[in-house]
């Protein structure tokens, strides 16, 4: 590797939020970009399963690890199911991944605004559990709904719409449930913005939630001409959502740039308060600097300050302000079926009690039988179901230190079993993963938006940010498209956001 050639601008961190800004430098503004990446892959927590390439546990611990991952429990036991080649043939996320706004998602406009668009899956369906009876959405009415619920539903849901974004901002600081419950006590009402706000947002209840974060992004599908009832998300078929990765890192070496792996970065360089470069030591441990005076770090903020820059170049009251920030996380078992149980080709979603003080909400369980509408994510006439509950980072580790995750991981394999006939007798394999991390900042009312950090750091002029603790509304790798428009307007001055359509540009 030739280590002396000299790059217009590093990333450092190939994820989705490090390889958009990298494509977008190389590309629309001629920069010779290097990518520097710690793991063997690109894509980040954006990773995708081939069951076929599991040989040994460590090829689903290393990538689970690297994103801040760990597995709760497997049934059978990790090592019998890798023996036992029981993952042959199936396909699956790091943890449940959707593409919110399916093809009309922000990751969708920039790959097409560089002319390398993937080709999105969408999922045709969505179902909610009500009272034990499973009721698919349909345009127009919400089956378990009499029509003055409906009605009273609607008139919240049109409110939100019509809202101007002035008034949105006003409502950034207060929680769905309080901005729901202030207009209706109606609690088939109370409990389907519940649902659909643990899912918008990726929480686990209204109360956790910013109002306003929720109204933004439930009106961007709607804008977009989606229906909740044709799902509104979608999936990718063969590499999955890892295809974006490769997409962009094309993109930066077709400019003459360079997306390197098992290059960690253990500096920042920063000289008289200029990045000056990066330190890195390689896959054979060997250390060695590349120079630059643009630097864009895609590695978790807080990791940023604490491992990579130097002590005392950024400005005590933002490290305080980084260190206090709320992340949320999500625990996504994974299930593989000789037979198929589930007939609806969409999410299914349902609020699910659990008998104990640390769980007083319950928990909402989202999950998706992807074999019913991608191909090759199962062997023939077998079924996988993904699963989604998410967890605030804090309860997730206090979960984990109590060993109550086995609660939910109980809960969630019964609910299963009693909801879907011949679940448990078709049951092959089981996965329960957890991730502390799945966004760094929390849409809660206190975090949403506001709390949220500009791409440039403060007190080092030459480095940016770039990834979900940087401004956004949305989150997710939708989210993170936003801030990888928002860094690359910081950096070149021009206003890369207007490749969006107005809609998803709102703040
Ligand atoms: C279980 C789970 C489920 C999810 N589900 C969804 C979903 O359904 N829909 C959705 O839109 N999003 C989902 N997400 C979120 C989505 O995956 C992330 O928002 C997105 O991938 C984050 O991209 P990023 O570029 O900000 O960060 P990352 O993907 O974390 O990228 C950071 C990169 O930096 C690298 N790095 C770290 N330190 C160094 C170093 N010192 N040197 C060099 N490289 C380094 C890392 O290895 C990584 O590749 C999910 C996430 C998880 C964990």
């Amino acid at each position: 590797m030739d280590n002396s050639a000299s790059f217009d601008a590093i990333v450092v961190g190939a994820g989705l939020g490090g390889l958009s800004v990298g494509a977008i430098l190389a590309q629309k503004e001629g920069k010779k970009v290097l990518v520097l990446e710690r793991e063997p892959g690109i894509g980040g927590r954006a990773h995708h399963f081939k069951g076929d390439l599991i040989n040994a546990p460590q090829d689903y611990l290393g990538p689970l690890a690297a994103s801040t991952g760990w597995l709760v429990r497997s049934e059978p036991d990790l090592q019998s199911i890798v023996d036992d080649r029981l993952l042959a043939g199936y396909s699956f996320e790091l943890g449940m991944h959707d593409i919110v706004n399916g093809a009309h998602s922000r990751m969708c406009h920039i790959l097409e605004s560089l002319g390398v668009p993937v080709e999105i899956v969408p999922l045709k369906a969505c179902g909610f559990w009500v009272d034990g009876e499973l009721h698919e959405l349909k345009r127009g009415s919400f089956p378990w709904m009499d029509r003055d619920t409906y009605t009273e539903m609607r008139t919240i849901l049109a409110a939100m719409l019509r809202m101007s974004v002035d008034e949105v901002r006003k409502h950034y600081r207060e929680s769905l449930a309080d901005y729901v419950q202030a207009r209706t006590q109606n609690p088939k009402v109370l409990e389907f913005f519940d649902i659909l706000g643990a899912f918008t947002v990726g929480m686990n209840s209204a109360r956790e939630l910013s109002a306003g974060e929720f109204i933004l992004i439930t009106r961007m599908p709607m804008a977009a001409g989606l229906h909740f009832a044709d799902g509104t998300l979608g999936q990718m078929g063969g590499e999955s959502f890892m295809q974006i990765a490769h997409n962009l890192a094309s993109i930066v070496t077709a400019a003459g740039g360079a997306v390197r792996t098992e290059q960690r970065v253990t500096g920042i360089r920063v000289v008289d308060g200029r990045a000056t470069g990066v330190t890195i030591a390689g896959a054979d441990g060997h250390t060695y600097d590349i120079a630059s005076d643009l630097v864009v770090s895609n590695v978790p903020i807080s990791l940023t300050i604490d491992r990579l820059l130097p002590s005392d170049v950024v400005p005590a009251d933002f490290v305080k302000h980084v260190h206090g920030l709320r992340s949320s996380g999500a625990f996504t078992p994974i299930f593989g079926l000789r037979t198929s149980v589930v007939d609806i080709p969409g999410m299914l979603m349902a609020k699910v009690p659990i008998d104990d003080p640390a769980l007083q909400d319950g928990i909402v369980l989202g999950y998706e039988a992807h074999s019913l509408f991608v191909d090759g994510k199962a062997p023939h006439g077998k079924e996988i179901i993904e699963c989604w509950v998410g967890l605030d980072t804090f309860q997730l580790r206090e979960l984990k230190d109590t060993g109550k995750v086995n609660l939910v991981a109980d809960a969630v394999r019964d609910f299963l079993a009693a909801q879907h006939p011949g679940f448990a007798d078709a049951l092959e394999w089981a996965l329960y993963p957890a991730f502390d991390f799945v966004v760094s900042v929390a849409p809660t009312p206190e975090q949403a938006w506001d709390a949220m950090l500009d791409p440039k750091c403060p007190g080092v002029d030459g480095l940016f940010f770039v990834g979900e603790s940087v401004k956004n509304y949305g989150g997710f790798m939708d989210g993170v498209a936003y801030t990888a428009l928002l860094t690359a307007t910081a950096i070149t001055g021009t206003d890369y956001l207007a490749i969006l359509p107005p809609y998803q540009r709102e703040l």
